[in-house]
Parts: structure tokens; sequence; C-alpha cells
């Protein structure tokens, strides 16, 4: 190297890490990151990729740029209220605000007036039962999954599962319920055939031996046509004549029945029914976090809490305080989304185009119009049921900024258009959304300058 060489004028890391600049930008961000940021910047200048004096601020536009979470804040405007890729259920405010206050030192097993060791979760337990008087205790697990897992291992064993053929179901990301119970050494006992199962074919497996029934609503698909299966009374009398428990995956966790989605499964009916144990996610529905909810009798609760599997299925203190708040808080988003009345979106949506072709003179380019649009349940609930509202239509092509824009907005495309489904973004993102919009729209005038 000569004395000339540029290279010896790159920043040391020493006086980089000293830099009050550099300091005041890495407020928050571990030392990690930070020096990992100032070798990315020193290695660029020692390729002439920047110059030696462009180092300090290269570091800090990287710092700046830095976000703790990868996880960005969407704007749902698909209409598919519980949506798999975006999370699920949004939390409410109440629950938003326990999980903040849960996430130092809490008293999740301690009794704070004696000092002693308390039941965990217990609170969100209580919750649970004054939600669902038909169950006489409660289990809350990570997950639906889990919840199922836990319970077909604890009551099975090792003997059989006997499950209907029209009820094996995949939930999503290649995972098939069948291999999930199987998993743990559990069998299964498939009885009748895809579209139909008798009683009959119960009444002949559980003749054969078998440790437990489980009946399983399939929450992303119908079967239609020839169709029949055993439901729940009917198999609470063949499960007392041979002894064995019966287990009910609900799956979307409805409490009670929901007139906006009457063919819906939900908790209280299938307890009330004769189900000795009901299974339900926290975040469908329910509209919580993501949670497996075991609800029934006292019996069955206790012996699924002291198996060994329970303590590798525990839930953790943030969720056992979302779930709580979900269930004493105000409605949950996924309850209001679901009820969202029709003409009411009709009136937000007509006034959202308004506004988009009154802040936007480039507006009148472009076929923006209110359209009639099905909102959907989406994952673990109301397979093929429509819910009537309404959509701004906009060009096909606005799809992709709008997903790359901050905040994100994720839009249904359907035919040639991009629909705007308000449903499920909360009122005061209005405002957000239309600047959102106007600014794909100006990128999209823009392109089509460019392009002649
Ligand atoms: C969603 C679902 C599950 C799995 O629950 P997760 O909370 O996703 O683990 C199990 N069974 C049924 C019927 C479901 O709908």
């Amino acid at each position: 190297m000569s004395g000339h060489d540029p290279r010896r004028r790159i920043p040391r890391t020493d006086a980089l890490l000293s830099d009050p600049e550099v300091r005041a930008a890495a407020e928050g961000i571990s030392s990690q990151v930070l020096r990992r940021a100032i070798h990315r910047a020193q290695e660029n200048a020692r390729r002439a990729e920047i110059a030696p004096q462009e180092v300090t601020a290269a570091v800090i536009a990287e710092l700046n740029a830095f976000s703790p979470s990868s996880l960005h804040p969407v704007l749902n405007a698909t209409g598919v209220i519980i949506h798999t890729n975006l999370g699920r259920a949004p939390l409410s405010q109440a629950a938003r605000a326990a999980v903040s206050a849960a996430s130092g030192y809490v008293d999740v097993e301690m009794d704070l007036s004696t000092g002693a060791r308390a039941r965990r979760g217990a609170a969100a337990r209580a919750a649970l039962l004054e939600a669902c008087p038909a169950a006489e205790d409660a289990l809350i697990v990570n997950n639906g999954a889990a919840a199922l897992v836990l319970a077909t291992t604890a009551l099975a064993g090792t003997s059989r599962v006997v499950i209907s053929r029209g009820e094996l179901v995949e939930i999503g990301a290649g995972f098939r319920l069948p291999d999930l119970i199987t998993s743990t050494g559990a069998r299964l006992y498939e009885v009748g055939t895809t579209n139909r199962s008798h009683l009959a074919d119960y009444r002949e497996a559980l003749e054969a031996g078998a440790g437990c029934v489980l009946k399983v609503h399939p929450s992303n698909y119908w079967v239609s046509g020839f169709t029949s299966s055993v439901e729940v009374p009917a198999l609470r009398r063949l499960c007392d004549e041979h002894q064995v428990p019966l287990l009910v995956d609900a799956g979307s966790g409805l409490l009670a029945p929901d007139p906006a989605l009457s063919g819906e499964p939900d908790l209280s009916t299938a307890l009330r029914e004769g189900a000795d144990l009901v299974i339900a996610s926290g975040d469908k529905l329910l509209g919580g976090p993501q949670a497996g909810l075991l609800l029934g009798r006292a019996s069955v609760i206790a012996q699924l809490a002291g198996h060994p599997l329970a303590r590798a299925v525990r839930t953790d203190k943030l969720t056992l305080a979302a779930l709580e708040a979900t269930l004493t808080g105000e409605t949950p988003p996924v309850i209001s989304s679901l009820h969202y009345d029709a003409q009411a979106l009709r009136r937000r949506t007509v006034r959202f185009v308004e506004q988009l072709a009154g802040s936007f003179p480039g507006s009148s380019a472009f076929s923006i119009e209110t359209v009639p649009h099905d909102g959907r349940v989406g994952g673990g609930g109301g397979a093929g049921v429509p819910l009537p509202g309404w959509a701004v239509q906009l060009p096909e092509a606005a799809a992709a900024p709008l997903r790359q824009g901050h905040p994100a907005v994720l839009t249904r495309i359907s035919g040639s258009h991009c629909l705007l489904d308000l449903r499920c973004v909360p009122e005061s993102e209005d405002t957000v959304l239309v600047a959102a919009v106007q600014q794909a729209l100006s990128l999209l005038a823009a392109q089509a300058a460019e392009g002649g």
C-alpha cells in the first residue's frame, strides 16, 4: 500500500463506536448489530464502493433503517378475517395492553396475598369457564394442534382413536391431523367413507376395542351431495355403552352459536350434547392469541393436565394475559369484522372512494369503483360461507405497490382487478389507507407515463 492509499482514510472501528452521531443512531440496538453495520460500511469502502468519508453516514443510514423485529404490521384489505399468512386474529386493544403489562415479571404462578405458589394461568382459565359455563374445567395449551395431540395421547394411549374417514383433515402447510395424532404412538381406527359414516361403523370399531372417539369439524372444506355423518348426541350414547371418552375438535373456537355462521359448531353446544372434551384454537373465531383450548369434564381435564406432554405444550404468560383480556375485554376485531353490517360497509367504502377521487387529481385516469364483494371467515371456520359486503375496485397493477408500500396493504386479486375490502381494516386507518392507495396509483401513473 502506498502512503496515498485512500483505504488508510477509512474510519477505524473504535472511532466509529465513539462517534456521537453513530452512538445516537445505535440507541436500543445490540452491539453485535452495530459492529456488523460498521464492518459492512468499512468493507464497502475497502472495495471502493463508497468513499472513506462516506463510511460514518453509511453506518448511520443502516442503523436508522434497522428494525428490531422484521415482522411488519400490515393492513388486511383482503376481506378474509382469519388470514393465516397475516397472523390469523388481530388482538383487541385490551389484549394488546395485557400483553404489554405481562411482559415483565408477573405473578403468573404466585398468590401475592400469601406468597405461595399458585396454579399457572388460573385467571385465564376462570375467564374461559365463565364464558363457557357448559364446561366443568379447562386447560390452555400452545395451539389447537398441541391440544389435539395431548388429548389423544393422554386419553387413547397406545389404543385406537376412532375417527370418520370424512374427517381426516389437512389443516394447512401440509400438516395432517391423522399424522399428528399417530406421531405420539396413538393408532387410528378409521371408519366409514369420505362422504358417508354411520353409527354402525363406529359401533363396530368400539366393539373391536378403542381408546376414544374423535369427531373433527371439517373447518376448511365441506362435502355436499350424498353424505351422512354421525352427530354428537348419537356418539354420546354409543360411547356410554362402551365406556370410552368422546372428543370433539371444533377447530374454530366459537364459544356459543353465532347467527352469522349457522353451520359452525360451537363449544357450548358440543359439551351440552355430550362431548367429554372439546378442542379449539384461541386465534380463530374467539379472536384471541394463538392457543389451544381444552374444555370439558373435570376428570378428563385432570388426566390431561397430569400427562408429561402437558408441560411440553404449556402456554407462556403473554398468551395467558392476552386470552384473559380477549374474554373479558371489548369485542375483539374478528367478531366485529364477522358482524360488519353490509350497508355500513357500503357507506364507508363509498366515502373512501370519494376521498380518494377528491384528494388525488390523477385518480380520474383510473377506474375506481365501489363494487359488491363477499368477505370470508378464512382459516378455521365458516368454510364456503360468504359474508356479503363491498370493496373498492382498483386496477390489478395496484396490488404490488400496495403490498410493498409503508404500511404494507394486502388486497384481493379477482378477475383483472385489485379489490380493497375495508371489512378487516380498522376505521381509524382509513386516512392512512387513502394515502397508501394514492401513492400506489401515483406510481402506476408515473410508470404509464414512462412507458409512453
Ligand atoms: C385449526 C384447526 C386445528 C389446528 O389448530 P392450530 O391452532 O392451528 O394448531 C385443528 N383442528 C381443526 C379442526 C382446526 O380447524
